[in-house]
């Protein structure tokens, strides 16, 4: 172990929120040792801006409890840790882990609990990479380094600790994280790790919790290179683990989305994840719709069919959200509404909440070469700049082109499904996705369907009372825990 001198490896208190050193400060003022490690660290030695920073104590969770009250919360089965809230921001405090106990190991090798506490030893060879552990002490200016990490650091390479076959096994998201990692910081994966990267040794990530691996998906995602690790998700075996309904053959379209999706992060953009899956799971829907009109079903029920059948397969590989599930749907079904929009729905459908996100998935279907656009992402395009007046004049051109066309189509006997759709447009859209046909909502109506007749009185945002259905949605939300520090607003605001 070396102790290395903290401005010598350009770190200052100075670089680091009030957040981490109130965590640190607090845990140290009660007696107990307190560092950060982690992707913080590493990011902060590599000149770049740490997406967050991890704290690490050998108070055990309900110590640091017992230190911030009712500032902390406990979290985790698998892996216990604590949450601090300072201020409007959330730190992670772990504490120092020993090697599993026997018996919480899958037959494959996988940890399935780790929740045994240890020294700092022990805790720095739990960890993945040795750039990912070292421990800095803020106050006292000292990073403590106990394999030489500072030189992994300079010469950019990823090293896991330990045996990487071994390391695979006790928790294959480690493969992930390598390419994350390489992609991220442009590191050379270390030789070792290559040699035991096989197809194979990615089957082990079937073993993985869908759950966690859309949250690793995430990550992928949104940490600004998507575009680079794409192609080494497809070389390594990862890409056909975690899509296995998409081909490993990368479209013009996904590599557009990629591109944009990284170009955003650059400026400063929020993105969606979800938006991405859309991207993805595109053709997919597509081949799924097909094969239901193909049966007759009729347009939007084979959408709304196709849309639940792609994101259910996706499901078992990394979960979708709920939320994730009805912003997917939702941005294909505009696909078709921007398409073919009814003259007096133009207006209120560029001020639809999932319009941003509906035409910039068009937009990237147009630039990738997708004709069946029909060239409405540009109309769109050109449309939201448009003064009242010239919105005016542009909607008369595109209804009077409208009824060419289906003039057009009726010489050519073709039955054109928006007719009869017209004669009662009206301004009002749709819903993009009903509720009702979300999966398990379904099974949900039908067993609240008696109580639908009686009502209920709440006080509206108004502050009026109001009755209400007893299935009314409002009713049915829970309350859900949300991690703030994690939720990514997007897609485009
Ligand atoms: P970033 O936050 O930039 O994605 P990070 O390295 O901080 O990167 P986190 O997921 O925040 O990654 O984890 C914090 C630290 O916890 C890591 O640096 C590593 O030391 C340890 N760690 C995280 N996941 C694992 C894992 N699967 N196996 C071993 N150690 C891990
Ligand atoms: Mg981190």
């Amino acid at each position: 172990m070396q102790t290395l001198r903290a401005s010598k490896c350009g770190l200052s208190t100075a670089q680091l929120p009030s957040s981490i050193l109130d965590v640190i400060d607090s845990l140290t003022k009660a007696g107990y040792e307190a560092y950060i490690v982690g992707g913080g660290v590493r990011d902060l030695m590599l000149g770049l801006n740490p997406k967050d920073f991890d704290a690490v104590t050998n108070a055990t969770p309900s110590q640091v409890k017992e230190v911030f009250g009712r500032r902390c919360r406990i979290i985790g089965r698998r892996f216990e840790l604590a949450h601090v809230y300072s201020g409007r921001e959330l730190i992670e405090v772990a504490t120092f882990r020993a090697p599993p106990k026997k018996a919480v190991t899958s037959a494959q090798g996988m940890i399935l609990r780790d929740n045994n506490w240890g020294t700092i030893e022990q805790d720095f060879s739990r960890r993945d990479f040795s750039i990912n552990a070292m421990y800095y002490q803020p106050r006292k200016g000292i990073v403590l380094d106990f394999c030489n990490a500072i030189d992994d650091i300079r010469n950019k390479t990823l090293r896991l600790l330990g045996d990487p076959a071994l390391r695979f096994e006790e928790d294959p998201v480690r493969m992930l994280r390598t390419l994350r990692f390489a992609a991220k910081l442009n590191f050379d994966i270390d030789p070792a790790i290559l040699k035991v990267f096989t197809p194979e040794m990615t089957q082990l990530l079937r073993d993985v919790s869908p759950h966690r691996l859309y949250d690793e998906s995430q990550k992928l995602f949104t940490m600004g290179h998507l575009y680079r690790i794409m192609p080494m998700l497809i070389e390594f075996g990862v890409w056909r683990q975690l899509f296995a309904e998409v081909p490993t053959q990368i479209t013009k379209f996904i590599e557009l989305a990629a591109k944009n999706t990284d170009q955003r992060i650059q400026i400063g953009k929020t993105i969606n994840p979800a938006f991405f899956y859309a991207v993805l799971l595109w053709e997919n829907f597509l081949e799924r719709y097909n094969f239901y009109t193909a049966k007759g079903v009729v347009a939007a029920e084979a959408r709304a069919q196709a849309g639940l059948d792609v994101l259910k397969r996706q499901a078992t590989r990394t979960i979708i959200p709920r939320f994730a599930e009805t912003f997917v749907r939702e941005v294909w079904e505009m696909q078709s509404r921007l398409l073919q929009p009814k003259p007096q729905q133009i207006e209120a459908l560029a001020g639809h909440a999932r319009f941003r996100a509906g035409f910039d998935f068009m937009l990237l279907r147009e630039k990738s070469g997708d004709q069946t656009t029909q060239g409405m992402g540009a109309w769109w395009d050109a449309y939201q700049n448009m003064s009242t007046d010239e919105k005016e004049r542009a909607i008369s051109s595109y209804n009077r082109q409208r009824a060419k066309n289906r003039r057009k189509a009726q010489d050519e006997a073709v039955p054109v499904e928006t007719q009869n759709q017209d004669k009662k447009a009206s301004t009002v859209i749709e819903p993009l996705v009903k509720e009702s046909e979300t999966r398990s909502r379904r099974s949900r109506r039908s067993r609240n369907h008696e109580q639908s007749e009686q009502l209920t009185t709440i006080i509206n945002q108004q502050g009026q009372v109001e009755s209400i259905q007893a299935d009314h949605p409002i009713l049915k939300r829970k309350r859900v825990q949300r991690d703030l520090a994690k939720v990514i607003f997007g897609p485009t605001q």
